[in-house]
């Protein structure tokens, strides 16, 4: 009774920036549930390697390549998969940028900007497209990808354009879930400490900054993608069923000091 209600056969699902990463792993887990899985993906080079890794773990997965900073081709890839699939039933946002260590002060208009494009609009654009079309069928499961840096402000590393635009995705994520709760789609966000990804190298590859990270996460490591695709498995599943809202911190502990 428990474990069917990770089974996530005939959903569809779509993930952004699913080319590498933390997304590529949310790929393999929802389609390892039993979800078709849509890599939607900047990158038509990460778009086709994403589709062929998954194919060959015997994941039915499309791709489609798509800049969520574009709200019309935003609207163009939900009215694609609607027509082709049939329905969208998991959208996970998590298309993100971050090139960190810059100071607030020297901090450009397009720094600013191409954050909170990415991070923000580009999302919001997902949920609205996507989120739209679960509306008219009264279900879905949106988990959108924060950060812990929407909640505390990162050490050495200034950043202050990033944990801005995630602390927004939190309370986007919240007002979404509030209006849509009645309405038959869920709307949860995680919030990851730092993991190993390309996202990071900048950080793991210097000593002194990957020393501090490890020093203010009481787990005293960095986590893994594959551990941040468990819990928007969990989120996007039925085993989530009552959850609408909620931030849940995958950070080993980083937010407890
Ligand atoms: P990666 O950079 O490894 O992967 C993200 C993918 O999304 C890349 O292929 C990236 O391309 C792509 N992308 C960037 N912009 C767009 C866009 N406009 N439209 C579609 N795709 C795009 O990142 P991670 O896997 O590390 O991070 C995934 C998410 O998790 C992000 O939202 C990030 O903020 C969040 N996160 C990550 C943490 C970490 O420590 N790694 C910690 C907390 C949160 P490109 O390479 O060109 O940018």
């Amino acid at each position: 009774m428990y474990l069917d209600k990770y089974n996530l056969g005939g959903r569809v699902a779509v993930v952004t920036g699913g080319g590498q990463g933390i997304g590529l792993c949310c790929a393999q887990a929802l389609g390892e549930a039993g979800a078709k899985v849509v890599v939607a993906e900047l990158h038509p080079e990460r778009v086709e390697s994403a589709r062929e890794a998954l194919r060959k773990q015997g994941i039915a997965a499309e791709g489609a390549v798509l800049d969520v900073t574009d709200s019309t081709a935003v609207e163009a890839l939900a009215e694609r998969v609607a027509r082709d699939q049939g329905h969208i039933d998991i959208l996970v946002n998590n298309a993100g940028v971050a090139v960190s260590d810059v100071r607030a002060e020297d901090t450009s208009d397009a720094h600013w900007r191409m954050h909170m494009s990415v991070n923000l609009d580009g999302l919001f654009y997902c949920c609205r497209s996507f989120g739209r079309r679960m509306l008219e069928r009264g279900s879905g499961a949106v988990v959108n990808i924060g950060s812990m840096s929407g909640f505390i402000v990162n050490k050495p590393q200034p950043q202050s354009f990033y944990n801005a635009s995630k602390a927004a995705v939190h309370h986007l994520t919240r007002s979404l879930a509030a209006e849509w709760g009645g309405r038959g789609v869920r709307v949860n966000a995680v919030a990851p400490t730092y993991i190993e990804t390309p996202l990071t190298r900048f950080g793991m590859q210097n000593a002194a900054m990957y020393k501090t990270w490890l020093e203010m996460t009481p787990m005293n490591r960095v986590g893994q993608p594959e551990e941040i695709a468990s819990v928007v498995l969990f989120l996007a599943s039925d085993a989530a069923s009552l959850m609408t809202g909620a931030i849940v911190q995958a950070d080993g502990g980083y937010t407890c000091w």
